[in-house]
């Protein structure tokens, strides 16, 4: 087990006292010795022996432990200023002392401990620039980041804006602004394209084109406005009876042109047919204003040019004006029909 340095201050001055008290002890006896040889006492020699050595142990225990004791007190001030130093606590004032290898040791240990603190210092405060730093630079990255969310938000909303008005001009530019019907150029594009996609063999398709019967005089018997309302209503009639799969325009002034894409000549003239009577109970504005439309039915098919198409049926619908209005006339081929 290994000794505490109180344990090996005390024993090395036992030591001390031994080798005092021995050459103590041997001066005594020699002096002792004189005297008994001259008085003849070995009694009092032995008494002068025994109290010298007693003496000699106690003045070297005493000695041992003030001197054990200005150690200790030297080394617990070290200890304590080792135990301030590791918990970064200020350093206890200095005892005062004689200047010895522990005044040096402490002073040392002083200057150590303030270089230590010196550097934890510098240490600290180049945390607390970096820490610093690093905050300013993520706030400076939080709000750049905000702005350009910002941004992205406002360019989606402006891309938002910009492509619905985009879609609403191009409805508007394909929309009749009267009837909501397409108008008679988007109705070219599809006509055009219908007939595009013809092949030999095949079957074709049908167009009619509608006109409203005496519709100037509708217009100068009732004004203009009622005259609108009728083209709107002769519109909604026509866009209900076409069927699903057709295609209505507002072909001119009060003129429209229906796209039958999947039925047969014969089928278009019943089509045409049912459209001319249920136009004709029409009452627009619930009144008594009864009106008529005539129609021209035509056939266009695949290696047909769509102008002459589009001239036959507008021939039958000159032809079904001739035969008195409120008529549907089919060209079939160079001949023309009476349908009703
Ligand atoms: P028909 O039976 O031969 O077709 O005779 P109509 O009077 O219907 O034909 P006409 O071509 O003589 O007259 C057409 C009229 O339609 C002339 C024009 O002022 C009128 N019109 C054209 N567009 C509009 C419109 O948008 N609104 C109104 N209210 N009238 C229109
Ligand atoms: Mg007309
Ligand atoms: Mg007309």
């Amino acid at each position: 087990m290994a000794l505490g340095i109180r344990h090996r201050l005390l024993i090395s001055h036992l030591f001390a006292v031994i080798v005092v008290a021995g050459t103590f002890g041997t001066v005594v006896y020699w002096v002792a010795a004189e005297q008994v040889a001259r008085v003849g006492e070995l009694n009092t020699l032995r008494l002068y022996a025994a109290l010298a050595f007693c003496v000699c142990v106690l003045a070297a225990l005493m000695l041992a432990r003030h001197l054990a004791g200005r150690f200790l007190a030297r080394i617990t001030d070290l200890t304590a200023r080792c135990r301030a130093l590791a918990s970064g606590e200020s350093l206890p004032p200095r005892k005062p002392g004689p200047r010895d290898e522990f005044d040096n040791l402490g002073r040392e240990f002083d200057a150590m401990a303030g270089r230590l603190r010196h550097s934890a210092q510098d240490r600290e405060r180049a945390h607390a620039a970096v820490r610093e730093a690093n905050a300013k630079l993520e706030s400076r990255v939080r709000e750049r980041t905000a702005e350009l969310e910002a941004a992205t938000a406002q360019l989606r909303k402006e891309i938002e804006n910009r492509v619905h008005v985009e879609t609403l001009l191009a409805e508007a530019a394909m929309t009749d602004g009267l009837t909501g019907l397409l108008n008679r150029r988007a109705m070219l594009e599809m006509l055009e394209q219908a007939s595009a996609q013809l092949r030999p063999g095949q079957a074709g398709l049908c167009v009619i084109i509608a006109d409203v019967d005496h519709f100037k005089r509708i217009n100068d018997a009732h004004g203009h406005d009622v005259g609108d309302r009728v083209l709107v209503a002769v519109a909604t009639r026509l866009r209900e009876l076409a069927g699903e799969q057709q295609h209505v325009s507002r072909w001119g002034g009060e003129e429209f042109l229906v796209l039958l894409p999947d039925l047969r000549m014969a089928a278009a003239c019943q089509r045409a047919e049912a459209i001319r009577r249920d136009v004709e109970r029409t009452h627009v504005g619930g009144g008594d204003l009864g009106v008529t439309i005539s129609l021209g039915v035509a056939e266009l098919n695949a290696g047909e040019k769509l102008d002459d198409c589009l001239r036959r049926c507008d021939q039958a619908l000159y032809r079904a004006k001739e035969s008195g209005r409120n008529a549907v006339v089919v060209a079939q081929g160079a001949k023309f029909a009476t349908i009703s």
